[in-house]
């Protein structure tokens, strides 16, 4: 952890040939004390986390209390002051978030894309939302998108391209087509390039794996509900037939590989499966608890708005938590390594959802752009525009607005709490639009316990248990 190898001695004297300077606490720190007496800081701006010794504790929160402090910025007032946790006196907090939403949102070196290469799929898991009405990607839409990305190359310096579905591997036509054109794009042009898919795992045979990563495809989120008898009640094809045993293979051969590359193995758990998961992660430990290319990540099922909304033994709030919690530490005991909803560097916009960024956008088999993974095109508001033929985007701007505002500029309680930076009112704006409330990430009520827990596994030697990076896209849920 950062400052237990590098911060100063609290004692350290000011030097006094400086001017002085008055500091205050930033509104953004979260402090948590543990077993042993250390004190853990984070700033939800500057995504800093230092740990301080039980002997530095009193002398560090007395600098960085209400009264502030005066000093040259030298020695520990100004280690802190770096680090973000004092801030000058005259410095406004409201207005950094909201400049750094300004500088995010109107980025124009930036092209996200989340593709549908098919909007059908070989699965019908029962909580799915989908609707399946359209298939792989038409070969125009395909012509679009590449011309869209060549016009844009003078100016972007990043390319993110997600692929999503129905099942993408489903549509390999289409990616096919176009993962490589992304790949040597990025190549040619000294673009920043990375690539992600959301994939159930069926058809990731050893042959379509190597494809993949060979056009740059190195990070996938793939899901298992458990034991067979839980996951293929949960994840059946198309056909109501088993589909564990394939995923399953698939990932070990993948996991036989040399190849860096991630994958995030995906849990959603209901009232249905939750207890017999310890057992589904003991299943998981000899093939991939040494291996830091696989993580885990559980993930409450909830009424995403599919036809089976009704039907669903979803966890109430609590007992979503509880179970979260639980498995969490089930699967760090076992050397799994998990995706925590907190790591340090979550700082200023890191729990903003994609959908509010305007350079990020659904690309539809047909053509239709779209901004929530969720809403997709269930619901009008949601089709934002379509992209046209010479790839230049049709788009409207009364829903782009919608899904891009800031919202926390007409909400006072968001205003006024320490997520705002991170967060910014719109970790979920769906949530927003339809039930009219914060949608406050899960790590606003989670943090101090998930600091403690990081800092554990770090001092057990064990950090490789705790994912150092979250996925770089949350698709498929809220969280
Ligand atoms: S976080 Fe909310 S707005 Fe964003 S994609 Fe998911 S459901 Fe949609
Ligand atoms: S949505 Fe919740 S966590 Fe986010 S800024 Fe508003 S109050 Fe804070």
């Amino acid at each position: 952890m950062g400052a237990s190898a590098d911060e100063p001695s609290a004692s350290a004297q000011p030097k006094p040939s400086r001017s002085q300077r008055h500091w205050k606490p930033s509104r953004f720190n979260v402090q948590a004390i543990t077993d042993e007496g250390w004190l853990l800081l984070w700033n939800t701006y500057t995504g800093s986390l230092n740990a301080f010794r039980p002997a530095q504790r009193e002398p560090v929160l007395e600098l960085i209390s209400q009264k502030g402090v005066s000093s040259d910025g030298g020695g520990i007032t100004g280690y802190l002051a770096k680090r973000g946790y004092l801030i000058p006196k005259e410095a406004d907090e409201l207005r950094r978030v909201q400049y750094a939403f300004g500088q995010e949102n109107h980025r124009n070196d930036i092209l996200e894309l989340i593709l549908l290469a098919s909007e059908d799929c070989n699965f019908r898991c029962t909580y799915c939302y989908e609707d399946f009405k359209r298939g792989t990607m038409r070969p125009g839409v395909r012509a679009s998108i590449k011309k869209l990305v060549e016009s844009r190359v003078r100016t972007m310096r990043e390319l993110t391209v997600n692929w999503f579905g129905g099942e993408p591997l489903y549509g390999l036509e289409a990616i096919e087509d176009l993962a490589p054109f992304f790949a040597e794009t990025a190549e040619r042009e000294g673009l920043k390039y990375f690539s992600h898919m959301t994939t159930n795992g069926y058809l990731l045979t050893e042959d379509v794996a190597a494809r993949l990563l060979s056009w740059r495809i190195t990070d996938f989120q793939i899901t298992l509900d458990g034991l067979p008898e839980h996951h293929n009640q949960h994840r059946p094809g198309r056909d109501g037939s088993g589909t564990y045993q394939t995923i399953y293979d698939n990932l070990v051969k993948l996991s036989e590989r040399d190849d860096d590359f991630s994958v995030v193995i995906r849990v959603n758990f209901a009232k249905s499966n939750a207890d017999g998961l310890e057992a589904f992660l003991h299943s998981l430990q000899e093939k991939f608890s040494n291996d830091d290319r696989f993580t885990v990540s559980f993930h409450a099922v909830g009424r995403w708005g599919g036809d089976n909304d009704a039907n669903l033994d979803v966890c109430g709030k609590d007992e979503a938590h509880a179970t979260h919690m639980r498995l969490k530490a089930a699967a760090r005991s076992l050397g799994l390594r998990v995706t925590s909803g907190w790591r340090p560097g979550v700082g200023v916009g890191t729990q903003v959802c994609y959908a509010v960024r305007p350079y990020n956008f659904i690309v539809g088999a047909h053509g239709d752009l779209m901004k929530c993974t969720i809403d997709l095109n269930k619901k009008d508001r949601n089709i934002v525009g379509k992209l046209l033929p010479d790839g230049t985007l049709d788009l409207n701007t009364d829903k782009m607005a919608l899904w891009t505002e800031p919202a926390f500029e007409r909400d006072t309680g968001c205003q006024s709490c320490h997520m705002l930076p991170a967060c910014q009112g719109v970790h979920c704006p769906q949530i927003r639009m339809d039930h009219g409330q914060r949608p406050c990430p899960s790590i606003r009520f989670t943090a101090k316990r998930e600091m403690v827990d990081y800092f554990k596994a770090k001092q057990d030697g064990t950090s490789s248990a705790v994912a150092a990076s979250a996925p770089p896209v949350r698709i498929g849920g809220r969280e």
